[in-house]
């Protein structure tokens, strides 16, 4: 079947719906595909807040924002996007709540606003309060308030339909899109003056992660296949420092601004020797190694001493069940481990892509260092790299990434579609889509997915997690390059049509697979550590060499080539990260 909207957006998350939401207040006719419902959409799972400088708590500037940002993102933000960020988020938030978002409030009827991990005022003196939420379900509530706006401005939604390509004509404009729709196995296209990427992170790829199961990397994959489109900063994953032990279930860092405390074996709050200022609320990335070394050198907690405590026994109980309710309750269910007693066996979690598909501060995608854009092609959220999050990714800054960027996107793709007209889609659009299908249900003989996803997954998190090495990482390029040869006979067992979840498995561990390559290649290119990229052979950051965003192409299958682009700095320039 065939559609026509102005602007189609790939992804119905909090990226995706405030795109929507903008691209139809200018007048567009707006389609939405999603392969989730759209409230199953990862968004929903965000628990701790949202962080803007409204001051409700204490004084706060867009300025301090602005500032935590590029310090948290290791100097690897842009800084253009940091001030347009911190600035837009203001307001950003206002909106949310005028558009019924349930936030919790202040006694006064204010927004009420927490802690969180590397927000601070003052330039770094101490932590602020600057996370907007609504107990630790933020992300729901966001969710749910954009879908309720989206079904308002009548916005058509195609559903549980799976994109799998993206069809560019010959001057290299996008122009439409192929998705098969899981209840028929039908192939539809979609023709579109203008399309919008907001298809969310690849957190999958590794063992223990905080990400859903469709959090595959889907249209990174798609555009990086491409070979002449490239991904950005793909080294720099972010690990959160706790996730249930063993399972990788987000506990939010809320815990830790409503005043929790990590502990080694002995009880120490080891933070203290790492970061004397702020401990506890250290961005993610330090927090992260800082575990990995305390367990490393045999001060980890439990018979195995493999996890860390954290701890929120001297907290009023009140604020665990007010503040906290559905975190208490993960921890009961899954750990049987009650909060209220006993500390919470934690392990730092694959949580989030600071990297993705580049874009300007208009959410146009970029093709090259210097910046040229592709017409008719935008990317917004977890999918997109733009780059505000730099080489780390502060809490409760992709929240407001999506809504400042979701929108931005949305009135830009608005605008090229209210100039351009469609293009004519090529007689066989679905057949790229058509062969990868027909390849997958012909295979015979080969593994499962899911043994071949299991490998990835556990060897991703072995060579290419919270440290690296050039061993290591020249290892998982080896695996990789096995691991894709062993997918070409990957086998399903269902040949069928119909909400075939076999075929689309396996379609996105190819996906995974993309996204794995783009990221290791990155990672074992870029000789320095800074943020989220710590390379135990390349301990200092090396600004005089690699203060620069990487670009990674796919030449061919395993082999990758790079290109740079520079950093932005406009108010802050690059000094030692000490917290
Ligand atoms: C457990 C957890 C807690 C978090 N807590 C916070 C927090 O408190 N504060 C904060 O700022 N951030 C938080 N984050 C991060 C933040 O929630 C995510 O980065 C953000 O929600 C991503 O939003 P998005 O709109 O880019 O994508 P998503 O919300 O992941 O949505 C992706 C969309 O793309 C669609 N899609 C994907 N592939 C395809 C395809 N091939 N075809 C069609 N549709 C497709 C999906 O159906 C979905 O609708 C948290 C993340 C997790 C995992």
């Amino acid at each position: 079947m065939a559609h026509q909207h102005d602007v189609l957006v790939i992804g119905a998350g909090g990226a995706g719906l405030t795109a929507a939401l903008y691209a139809a207040h200018r007048g567009a006719d707006v389609g939405v595909i999603s392969k989730l419902y759209p409230t199953r959409s990862h968004t929903g799972a965000a628990q701790g807040g949202i962080g803007a400088a409204l001051g409700n708590v204490e004084e706060d500037h867009w300025e301090w924002h602005m500032y935590d940002t590029v310090k948290g993102g290791d100097y690897l933000t842009d800084q253009d996007a940091a001030e347009v960020f911190a600035r837009e988020v203001i307001d950003a938030v206002i909106e949310l709540e005028h558009m019924g978002l349930p936030f919790d409030r202040l006694p006064n009827g204010k927004i009420a606003q927490r802690r969180f991990g590397g927000h601070t005022k003052e330039w770094g003196k101490a932590p602020v309060h600057r996370a907007a939420h609504a107990a630790d379900r933020t992300g729901h509530m966001i969710l749910q308030t954009l879908y309720q706006q989206s079904v308002k401005r009548g916005i058509t939604f195609y559903n549980e339909f799976h994109v799998l390509d993206v069809i560019f004509n010959e001057e290299g404009r996008a122009i439409g899109v192929v998705a098969l729709e899981f209840a028929t196995g039908e192939l539809h296209t979609f023709q579109a003056k203008a399309i919008v990427i907001a298809s969310g992170g690849f957190g999958r790829l590794f063992k223990v992660t905080s990400n859903a199961f469709t959090l595959t990397g889907d249209v990174q994959a798609i555009l990086y296949r491409k070979g002449w489109i490239p991904l950005e900063d793909m080294e720099f994953y972010q690990f959160h420092p706790t996730g249930l032990y063993r399972l990788g279930i987000l506990v939010t860092e809320g815990a830790r601004g409503e005043g929790g405390i990590l502990r080694n074996a002995q009880g120490e709050r080891f933070m203290e020797r790492y970061a004397p200022t702020i401990k506890d609320l250290a961005p993610r990335d330090m927090v992260s190694r800082a575990m990995y070394l305390e367990i490393k050198e045999g001060r980890g907690c439990g018979p195995n001493k493999d996890y860390i405590c954290l701890d929120l026994t001297h907290l009023d109980p009140e604020i665990i069940e007010k503040k906290l309710p559905d975190i208490a309750e993960f921890s009961r269910t899954y750990l049987g481990v009650d909060p209220l007693k006993e500390p919470i066996p934690v392990v730092p979690t694959a949580h989030y892509a600071m990297g993705g598909i580049p874009t300007t501060l208009d959410g146009a995608v970029i093709k090259d260092g210097q910046g040229t854009e592709i017409p008719g092609l935008f990317a917004a959220g977890e999918a997109a790299c733009v780059s505000l999050h730099g080489a780390n990714r502060l809490g409760t800054n992709s929240l407001g990434d999506l809504v400042v960027f979701g929108r931005r996107a949305g009135l830009a793709a608005a605008r090229f579609a209210q100039a351009n007209t469609f293009v004519d889609l090529p007689p066989d659009a679905t057949g790229p889509a058509r062969e990868l299908i027909e390849g997958l249900k012909g295979n015979t003989g080969g593994e499962s997915p899911f043994a071949i996803r299991k490998d990835l997954q556990e060897t991703m998190m072995e060579n290419a997690s919270v440290f690296r090495t050039e061993e290591l990482l020249e290892k998982q390029v080896g695996i990789l390059k096995d691991l894709f040869e062993r997918y070409k006979k990957v086998t399903i067992e269902d040949k069928g049509d119909r909400y075939n979840a076999d075929l689309v498995e396996a379609i996105e561990l190819g996906f995974l697979l993309d996204n794995a390559e783009a990221l290791v290649h990155s990672a074992k290119n870029r000789k320095e550590s800074r943020g989220a990229h710590a390379r135990e052979d390349y301990p200092e950051r090396d600004d005089e060499n690699w203060l620069k965003h990487t670009l990674v192409y796919r030449e061919a299958p395993g082999k990758v080539r790079f290109d740079y682009k520079p950093v932005v700095i406009t108010k802050f320039e690059p000094k030692p990260r000490v917290y």
